[in-house]
């Protein structure tokens, strides 16, 4: 019998009733299971923002500095666990146990980083042109918030999320991706161990198209923050407006390397092969298109291919894997199905494309590492974010036909070039249409306190991460007070 999980709901650990629950099962080996959790519907969300509502008014108002020592007694308690909580991780996502513990810590950073913020200034003191009079403002929660999270970083992506919006003084429901259901409820016993009040932090495992949608658009609910495709955003964006919602959207990426012909080759590859099968090419910020200035191109194609063939693929739980499998026959299937599409349409597999099937592979969702090529800028393998191992190639005759590349997309999440021409690095970080920018480093990677988020159609105006991410989760109040 594999385990039977619970939601925290109210400060209460609530299992599944009835046949109202769904199962996991490991994506490396899917002989296993990995545990069953209830699957709450659309009838549920009233009682469960019903819920964050009694925790909002203790939270609200408790001391910031008695705030912050939750969330830095919940990172403690992560990084406690973290040898146990970064195997379940691998064991329901697939990542490897080293990507895995990285996650971890990082989830646990973004703990301390906004368990800090307590002691940072919560307004600003502003002059007034009367006598003895002061102005000054400061932030306030914003009240109830759905926190709404994908399976590919299931630790880092709520905690993203749930530090800011606890710092400020929300109360929250998080509702995370049914793939990795046990990482958010990994993170909530965290919390909730922490000393946590009752109802301050709420989840609701189930179908995305059932309880997720009923909670974006339940009474009581002040802002939805959401990171996940470009479909289930645009939903949300559709049904936000007109009301008086609260949205952030965190959507998808078709992220670009460019290599001039002036680059250091040695750093180049290694931060490509690292960004684009890291994790299985399954980031928002996964480099998926490589466009390399024309005299280096045969040479940066056969080094990419070389790294490719040399990568181990595997369970993530065995140290010697480089990439474990794809989260879900579903997204294996998806992925699989984009490349023979671009194949169709013309683009060339230089490596790779298919299912591994051998004895070590075949219970898993298991691909080979893979390699496009086509000029065709309406390709699908150049458009389209497959979120998978796949790597599209071409190459620009100039640097400035590299820019118009790079920026070739309705996606603007991440961009990086490789150069040691500082004046084309300069050019770059102003020309190209992304949130993040990265000179001689991989797109994926960036640390919890640096402002993240997507240009374009990759992300909303609202930024997470660092201090920015605060305002999403809080409005400003100015106040004006005579003391005379
Ligand atoms: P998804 O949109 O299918 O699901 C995301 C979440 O939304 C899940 O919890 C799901 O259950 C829920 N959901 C599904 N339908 C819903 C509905 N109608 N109403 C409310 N909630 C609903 O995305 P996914 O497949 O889990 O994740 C992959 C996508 O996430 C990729 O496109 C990737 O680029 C994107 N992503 C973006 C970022 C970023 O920061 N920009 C980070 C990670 C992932």
């Amino acid at each position: 019998m594999s385990e039977v999980y619970e939601n925290l709901i109210g400060g209460r650990w609530i299992g599944p009733t009835g046949d109202r629950r769904f199962e996991r099962k490991n994506p490396a080996d899917v002989t296993e299971t990995i545990g069953t959790f209830p699957a709450l519907g659309s009838e549920d969300a009233d009682d469960i923002v019903d819920a964050a509502l009694g925790g909002l008014a203790e939270w609200r108002t408790m001391k910031v500095l008695d705030r912050g020592r939750v969330l830095l007694q919940t990172a403690a308690l992560l990084r406690e666990r973290l040898d146990e909580i970064a195997r379940d991780l691998t064991r329901e996502m697939g990542k490897t146990l080293a990507e895995a513990t990285a996650e971890t810590s990082a989830a646990a950073a973004f703990f301390e980083y906004n368990g800090g913020l307590a002691r940072a200034p919560e307004g600003d003191v502003l002059p007034d042109r009367r006598d003895d009079a002061l102005v000054w403002t400061r932030r306030e929660p914003i009240g109830v918030v759905v926190l709404i999270t994908p399976w590919n970083d299931p630790l880092a992506t709520p905690a993203r999320k749930l530090g800011p919006a606890l710092i400020c003084g929300n109360s929250v429901v998080l509702k995370p991706a049914s793939y990795t259901a046990l990482s958010a409820l990994h993170l909530a016993r965290a919390l909730h161990d922490a000393g946590l009040p009752p109802g301050v932090v709420n989840t609701a495992t189930g179908s995305g198209s059932t309880i997720g949608a009923a909670l974006a658009s339940a009474r009581g609910v002040a802002g939805v923050s959401f990171t996940g495709s470009n479909e289930v955003g645009a939903q949300l964006q559709g049904r936000a407006a007109g009301s008086s919602l609260r949205l952030q959207t965190e959507l998808g990426g078709k992220n670009a390397a460019l290599v001039l012909r002036d680059a250091d080759l040695d750093v180049a590859i290694d931060a490509i092969t690292s960004a684009a099968w890291g994790q299985t090419g399954q980031r928002c910020t996964s480099t998926s298109r490589v466009i390399v200035e024309e005299p280096l191109m045969d040479e940066v194609v056969d080094r990419l291919v070389k790294r490719a063939e040399s990568l181990r693929v595997g369970s993530g739980l065995d140290p010697r894997v480089e990439m474990g499998p794809l989260v879900s026959a579903e997204q294996l299937d998806q992925v699989l199905a984009a490349v023979a599409e671009g194949r169709a349409q013309g683009a060339e597999v230089l490596f790779g494309g298919e299912r591994l099937v051998d004895e070590d592979h075949r219970d898993g969702h298991f691909m080979a590492p893979t390699i496009m090529s086509t000029a065709d800028p309406q390709n699908v393998a150049w458009v389209e974010e497959l979120f998978g191992p796949v790597l599209t190639v071409r190459s620009a005759s100039t640097p400035e036909e590299g820019v118009e590349f790079v920026n070739q997309s309705r996606y603007g999440l991440s961009a990086a070039v490789f150069t040691t021409d500082l004046r084309r690095a300069f050019a770059f970080t102003r020309d190209i249409e992304a949130g993040q920018i990265s000179i001689n480093l991989p797109t994926a990677g960036w640390d919890v306190h640096v402002p993240f988020g997507g240009f374009k159609e990759s992300g909303s105006a609202f930024r997470e991460q660092g201090v920015e991410g605060l305002g999403f989760y809080s409005r400003t109040k100015s106040i004006a007070m005579y003391g005379g």
